[in-house]
């Protein structure tokens, strides 16, 4: 999936972030490694008769702060090691937001692109089966990522309940509205992000009406396009690509349209009234706004001295390398970094939770205020810290959420 092996990525930069803190030994060494890990081999039965052996993951990496929670992503190319990293991040990204959540992340090899949407029913209920004693809301609490939906989500929550005869809505999140799911968790990841931007653009003076460019047009990547005018109030879409191609208009292509078409046609190419761009291109075009919405290490040492963004909002996990990470702090490029720019969606997670909890449930005027006080107060810490310790807001990030975490292992103590 990448070039780089992204759980070292992910270790390296917290030993950074250790340094920095002065972490004693110890605590430094058990936040490398996740607390617990999950492989599994999961049979279906397949459209054609026969039987196909899907290989799944679940890593809960610590659950200092709380339960362990993130999402399950169905990829082609996961690896054991993309999710241990994806699970380090979902730790430092619930510390972060200041939710009382720890992090984990589950991963199955398949290409749901290429599946039936039985062959997808069963391998959701087949993952839940291999996992289902080991999850749980005061457990593990799984939830959608790349290429899983709501749909898929109501899938697990039901074999869960089946397994265990009870009603445990809890479980997982980001479910169907009918089903426990709460008022904006769709488009909570892009909001997030959105919101964290309005703050950068005030702060830095950045014209909040000027242009921006997204890459990758899945969930995140559309919200993104029709969020970002409206919480802005302006702004520009000039470029947008995903996996099969991408758009450029200098004028402004309308969110809307575009969003339209890709869920018409099942892509941004060839949207009439615009010229190809590669999705190298997109990463170099001089815009206000960029969003990597797609997936891990696409900003690398190759490209980043290239990169013309003002500010980079990742909403994807792991974009930008290490390396990079250095090229665009060094030409100034202001980054929200990946566990605070997306940190929306877990946000809502949490509030989809303890509205199950309660069995009570808000409207979304309450989501949207209570999310957006969750990323402009995480924001704005990361950008003192950045400040203060003349760091950049990766780095500022993690001293943040790995203090947190530090601090929740010691105070529980330690085995002697
Ligand atoms: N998959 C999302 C993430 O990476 C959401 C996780 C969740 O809601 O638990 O943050």
């Amino acid at each position: 999936m990448s070039e780089a092996n992204l759980f070292k990525i992910t270790q390296n930069q917290l030993d950074e972030a250790a340094e920095k803190l002065n972490l004693d030994k110890a605590t430094h060494e058990l936040l490398r490694w996740p607390q617990r890990e999950f492989t599994f081999t999961l049979p279906v039965k397949i459209d054609d008769g026969t039987t196909k052996i899907f290989h799944g993951f679940r890593i809960q990496y610590n659950s200092a702060l709380g339960p362990t929670k993130g999402g399950v992503r169905w990829h082609p190319e996961e690896t054991i090691d993309t999710v241990r990293a994806l699970a380090a991040w979902m730790t430092w990204k619930c510390a972060l937001v200041n939710i009382p959540l720890g992090g984990g992340k589950g991963g199955i090899i398949c290409n749901p692109q290429k599946m039936s949407e039985r062959e997808k029913e069963c391998l959701a209920r087949a993952y839940i089966r291999a996992i289902a004693s080991h999850i749980g809301v005061h457990k593990d609490v799984p939830a959608p990522d790349v290429y899983t939906t709501p749909q898929i989500m109501a899938w697990m929550m039901d074999e869960y309940e089946a397994i265990v005869g009870e009603s445990h809505p809890g479980m997982i999140t980001g479910k169907p509205l009918s089903l426990g799911g709460s008022e904006g968790r769709g488009d909570a990841t892009a909001r997030g992000g959105v919101f964290t931007v309005r703050e950068a653009c005030k702060t830095l003076g950045v014209n909040s009406k000027g242009t921006f460019a997204i890459q990758g047009f899945g969930n995140a990547g559309q919200f993104a396009a029709l969020l970002h005018p409206e919480i802005l109030e302006g702004g520009k879409l000039i470029a947008v690509s995903d996996s099969k191609g991408g758009i450029y208009k200098e004028s402004g292509i309308n969110p809307r349209d575009i969003v339209d078409y890709k869920l018409k046609t099942g892509s941004v190419a060839n949207f009439p009234g615009t010229s190809p761009i590669s999705n190298k291109e997109i990463i170099e075009l001089d815009v206000d706004v960029f969003y990597p919405a797609a997936l891990e290490n696409v900003i690398t040492e190759k490209n980043a001295q290239n990169v013309k963004a003002r500010i980079i909002c990742e909403l994807a996990n792991g974009p930008t390398t290490p390396e990079a990470d250095a090229i665009l702090y060094a030409k100034g490029i202001h980054i929200i970094p990946d566990f605070l720019a997306n940190a929306g969606g877990v946000t809502v997670s949490y509030f989809e939770q303890v509205q199950n909890t309660y069995n009570y449930y808000w409207t979304l005027e309450d989501v949207h205020k209570q999310l957006d006080d969750k990323m402009t107060t995480a924001y704005h810490s990361v950008y003192k810290m950045h400040k203060e310790k003349n760091v950049h807001m990766r780095l500022a990030a993690y001293m943040i959420a790995v203090s947190r975490v530090a601090e929740a292992v010691k105070l529980r103590g330690w085995v002697s």
